[in-house]
């Protein structure tokens, strides 16, 4: 039977019967993969212990009729258990692990699959707060499915920006022209600071204060939310 071997990150398990579990994972080279992991919910499984959320592998599947079966995972980053001992951090991975899996219902791709281990790796780290990692990963996981916002010219008629009117629904900035009566406006911090969060410029936006992250936050849920059609459900319990 054909046998292939992948990376492959974590994004959620659930059981199936008594002791085995469907494992959801976004692949390097597969894209997003079902498959079955059994036994590993027997205690003291090592074999299960990486195949939880968050955690990456080097994972061997054999192909099934419905499902396919892992026969094999080796650890490529155990970022599951110093994720899950932040409180923040682990409701950022949340987030990001549903957000991938969202994006990548039909197809995954290369670049969703660097990004978001990248993310992970980082937030285990602590390298740049959980809410900047996130919000960052969120902006850029979008972009990467075609939904790039603009934090700079006018997301409708191209206008140099910058602008302090942003509207999700259009794609970011929008000048004065285009924006509607009404149209909510952002502090140039703010906007500066979506704009690095975008780029990946984290000396400038570790640089910023709570108030200008909070609002930059805001804009990347409603954002965020917009283009996911159905709520994030994990999205609800980071804190904001
Ligand atoms: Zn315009």
């Amino acid at each position: 039977m054909p046998v292939y071997r992948d990376e492959a990150v974590v994004l959620r398990t659930q059981k199936l019967g008594e002791a085995d579990r469907i494992v959801t994972m976004l692949t390097r080279q597969h894209g997003k993969v079902r498959a079955v992991a059994k036994g590993v919910r027997r205690t003291a499984s090592k074999f299960g212990a990486r195949l939880e959320p968050f955690m990456v592998a080097d994972v061997q599947l054999y192909e099934g009729r419905t499902l396919d079966i892992i026969t094999q995972a080796e650890s490529l980053g155990s970022y599951g258990a110093l994720i899950a001992d932040d409180y923040p951090s682990y409701t950022a991975a949340s987030a990001m692990v549903e957000t991938a899996d969202k994006l990548t219902e039909a197809e995954g791709s290369l670049q969703q699959y660097l990004l978001l281990v990248g993310a992970l790796r980082s937030l285990s780290r602590r390298e740049h707060g959980a809410g900047l990692t996130l919000d960052s990963y969120l902006l850029r996981a979008l972009s990467m499915a075609g939904w790039a916002p603009s934090f700079e010219d006018c997301s409708r008629c191209g206008a140099k920006g910058s602008h302090s009117a942003v509207v999700v629904q259009v794609g970011g900035s929008v000048c004065d022209d285009c924006a509607a009566p009404g149209s909510p406006r952002l502090d140039p911090a703010t906007i500066a600071l979506l704009a690095s969060l975008l780029t990946g410029d984290w000396e400038h936006a570790q640089s910023t204060p709570d108030q200008t992250r909070a609002q930059a936050t805001g804009i990347v849920a409603a954002y965020t939310q917009w283009h996911l059609g159905r709520g994030l459900r994990s999205l609800e319990h980071v804190s904001r």
